[in-house]
């Protein structure tokens, strides 16, 4: 590709997962192309998001699969001790490990790494922070992704995000986590699991808005079971350090709380701040997210934004998909827009959840509730039969009546993330309940109950 008058055809900010995809795919079109990283080239997922995440809730499940075992015949000799130093110590290798491959990806893709902040400075130049220079590019794509939003309140500053929750000295004896989105509701999971004193305060009657009501409701049956302290319609007012290093909340009710740690994921902004997208005349929405086409083209004709920054479906795998398809459209004549619905998603909660489509509450809305039949189960998985442990896993599909459609599946149980990706083909295929019921059971699993639900739930008379 010709390089024309600009230093590069492409200038990525951001080096996360949607930054590094299109970097790469970009130049395997041909495209000479730089990326810009402040922090850390792997961005929030790999550094201090899913994957870090993910292996600290692979560590707090243990507590319970050591319980689990005595039903099975197992004597664990003595109480089993956590070592939170081992624990980190080992996932900075694992992110020390893949932040070396995303280089390594880059290097071998001849994108040019540039360690600085990046900023525009206008519609074809950006400024270097630290080396203090200028370079331009033909076209600029910001993938800068989104920072934890805490509120202002007194106190706040004693308060922690996820950010600071990967790396703390020591494990608190008790936590307060806000919130009751997908990070609040993991980390929660996370501390109780090793054994943190953990209560969960959000400030709504029900946990995790947008998910299906049914596994929402049963989510928090199982989190209180498992000892966690769940605070629904509570809020914190402010905040204060004690002398003896504990933490004084004040409820906005005027109750007062003790704690240890208090973690905020009360939501993630997007990092537009100080980035000079006013110096170009790309107004940001109320939150600061850049608006953008389908293609990911901000106002801006060669500038264009792809992931948390954009602020649509805020997951990694779809920002990869954004700067796969910016790159398909900019830079191999393929103009490619992803699609946003029927993402499958999971939240790491324990038990997990896996979701794709629509829920109860949207099908009913977009089809009329007369039109939507659910097929429901609620049931003690075989494997805490000897254990004895009292979790229950709910499977919920939802079925357009007159197409037979299926509409939406919600699980809510162990491995449900990896289910719902199968399950997530049928759905996006457009499968019926037909096609569910005509798939032979895998015998025995819990997942058999996806293709042998037969009743239609009738709601009890009120
Ligand atoms: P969410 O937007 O999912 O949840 C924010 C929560 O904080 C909501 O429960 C909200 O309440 C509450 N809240 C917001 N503002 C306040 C406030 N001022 N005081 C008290 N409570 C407040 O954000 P998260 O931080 O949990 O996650 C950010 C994004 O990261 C998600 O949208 C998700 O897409 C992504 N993510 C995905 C994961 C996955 O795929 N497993 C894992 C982690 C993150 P209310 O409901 O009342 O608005």
């Amino acid at each position: 590709m010709s390089q024309s008058t600009y230093d590069y055809d492409l200038f990525v900010i951001g080096a996360g997962s949607g930054g590094v995809r299109a970097a790469r795919m970009s130049a395997s079109h041909g495209a000479k192309v730089a990326v810009a990283e402040e922090h850390r080239v792997g961005g929030t997922c790999v550094i201090r998001g899913c994957v870090p995440k993910k292996l600290f809730v692979y560590a707090s499940q243990f507590s319970e699969h050591f319980e689990d075992s005595v039903g099975f015949g197992w004597t664990v000799p003595q109480e089993p001790v956590f070592d939170w130093k081992t624990l980190i110590a080992n996932k900075d290798k694992e992110i020390d490990r893949l932040n070396g491959i995303y280089i390594r990806n880059l290097n071998n893709s001849g994108v040019e790494i540039i360690d600085d902040r990046a900023v525009l400075k206008d519609q074809h130049t950006v400024h270097l922070v630290n080396e203090n220079r200028d370079v331009t590019a033909k076209n600029i794509l910001i993938a800068v992704g989104a920072w934890p939003n805490l509120p202002s309140i007194p106190g706040i500053e004693h308060a922690i995000s996820s950010n600071e929750a990967f790396d703390l000295e020591e494990l608190p004896k008790r936590v307060v986590v806000v919130g009751g989105g997908y990070i609040a509701v993991e980390f929660a999971g996370i501390f109780n699991g090793l054994g943190v004193e953990t209560t969960l305060m959000y400030r709504g009657p029900l946990i995790l808005r947008g998910f299906d009501q049914d596994l929402r409701r049963n989510l928090q049956e199982e989190i209180v079971k498992k000892g966690m302290n769940l605070r629904l319609e509570s809020d914190i007012a402010a905040i204060e350090k004690q002398a003896d290093g504990t933490l004084l909340l004040t409820l906005k009710g005027g109750e007062t709380v003790t704690t240890d740690a208090v973690m905020y994921a009360t939501g993630r902004l997007p990092n537009t701040a100080s980035l000079g997208l006013e110096t170009v005349g790309i107004e940001t929405k109320a939150n600061g997210a850049i608006p953008v086409d389908v293609y990911s083209k901000t106002s801006v004709d060669n500038i264009y934004a792809v992931g948390d920054v954009t602020d649509r479906a805020n997951l990694t795998p779809i920002a990869i998909r954004e700067g796969a398809a910016f790159a398909e459209t900019v830079f191999n004549n393929t103009p490619m827009a992803v699609d946003h619905s029927n993402i499958p998603t999971a939240v790491f909660s324990q038990p997990e959840i896996g979701t794709v489509g629509l829920t109860e509450e949207q099908a009913c809305e977009q089809v009329g509730a007369n039109d939507v039949a659910i097929y429901k189960s609620t049931f003690r998985p075989m494997m805490n039969t000897l254990s004895g442990n009292e979790e229950r896993t709910t499977m919920k599909i939802v079925v357009h009546e007159s197409t037979d459609k299926v509409l939406g599946v919600h699980i809510l149980g162990p491995h449900s993330g990896e289910l719902i990706q199968a399950v997530g083909i049928a759905v996006t295929m457009g499968a019926t309940k037909a096609q569910f019921d005509a798939t032979v059971a895998v015998h025995p699993t819990a997942a058999e109950e996806l293709v042998t639900m037969k009743e239609k739930y009738i709601p009890p008379a009120e």
